[in-house]
């Protein structure tokens, strides 16, 4: 395999290079295109500096935890979860928005899962890009990107690394994967394991855990899609006209929730509407 300097990976790559498990018929390369060949472009920038409500909520979410945790005496005081809504500045986002995180806080103050866990991480959600790890093997080197929300010790000095989630979507375990493998590398001294909690379902996933083989075949994965995300941005760069073939769309209902519908020539949204 060719070892290239500019080779990454990261949970998004992994999830826009191949669709989780049941997504297939909804995965369109063309995204990846986008958001990791042609994001300078202004009008994709400007798209993608546009927050959907999802993310919105999920940002939010994941402020609210942090501030609960800073000041831990909001859990306990009645008006706690309207003190975080301000520290959150939610007046200010749509009500679709207020609505669901004022839900996910109450959610939280009622049932708070890190409460009595000794945090070593606990993140705000909008630090931006991780450090990436790099990652050097005799076949293979990338550098692994790995954002992750929160991690404490389990009483046997287990890390617990925890994914808060909000929405309805089913839980990707490669996130989890991706995880336990940065883990390996940040705290070699630690065993480790991975779950998903959800805010708004207040439903918490099964316990993941990788052997030492395992997460080589995690680390082999990975240096696949970092090779292949790169061949494929060579190759656009060299033809850029060359777009639709390189990332090929896969159009159809869910472009209504693509951010690049209003832009992309194949979009099933734009046909209907002609
Ligand atoms: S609008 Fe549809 S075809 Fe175009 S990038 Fe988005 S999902 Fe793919």
């Amino acid at each position: 395999m060719p070892i290239s300097k500019r080779l990454f990976a990261s949970y998004n790559l992994w999830s826009l290079v191949a669709p989780a498990v049941g997504q297939e018929r909804w995965h369109c390369q063309m995204k990846r295109g986008f958001i990791k060949a042609r994001q300078h472009e202004p009008a994709v920038k400007a798209l993608l500096a546009q927050a959907t409500p999802p993310q919105r909520i999920g940002l939010l979410a994941q402020k609210g935890v942090y501030e609960f945790h800073q000041h831990t005496q909001l859990l306990q005081l009645p008006d706690g979860v309207e003190r975080v809504a301000q520290l959150l500045r939610l007046s200010k986002s749509a009500s679709e928005v207020q609505q669901r995180v004022i839900q996910i806080l109450k959610n939280y103050r009622n049932a708070p899962v890190l409460v009595g866990k000794r945090i070593v991480l606990l993140t705000r959600g909008d630090e931006g890009f991780p450090r990436p790890i790099p990652i050097k093997r005799e076949n293979y080197r990338f550098q692994l990107y790995a954002s992750m929300d929160c991690i404490f010790t389990e009483t046997d000095r287990t890390l617990h690394i925890l994914d808060f989630k909000t929405g309805k979507s089913a839980f990707d375990r490669r996130q989890a994967l991706v995880y336990l493998l940065a883990a390996r590398y940040l705290y070699p001294q630690h065993q480790a394991v991975a779950s998903f909690y959800n805010l708004e379902q207040c439903k918490q996933s099964d316990l993941i855990h990788l052997t030492s083989s395992q997460l080589d075949g995690v680390e082999t994965q990975l240096a696949l899609v970092a090779q292949k995300h790169q061949q494929d941005l060579s190759q656009y760069r060299q033809n850029p006209h060359e777009f639709s073939q390189v990332f090929p769309a896969n159009p159809g209902f869910h472009c209504r929730h693509c951010p690049f519908h209003s832009i992309c020539e194949f979009s099933a949204v734009k046909q209907n509407m002609h």
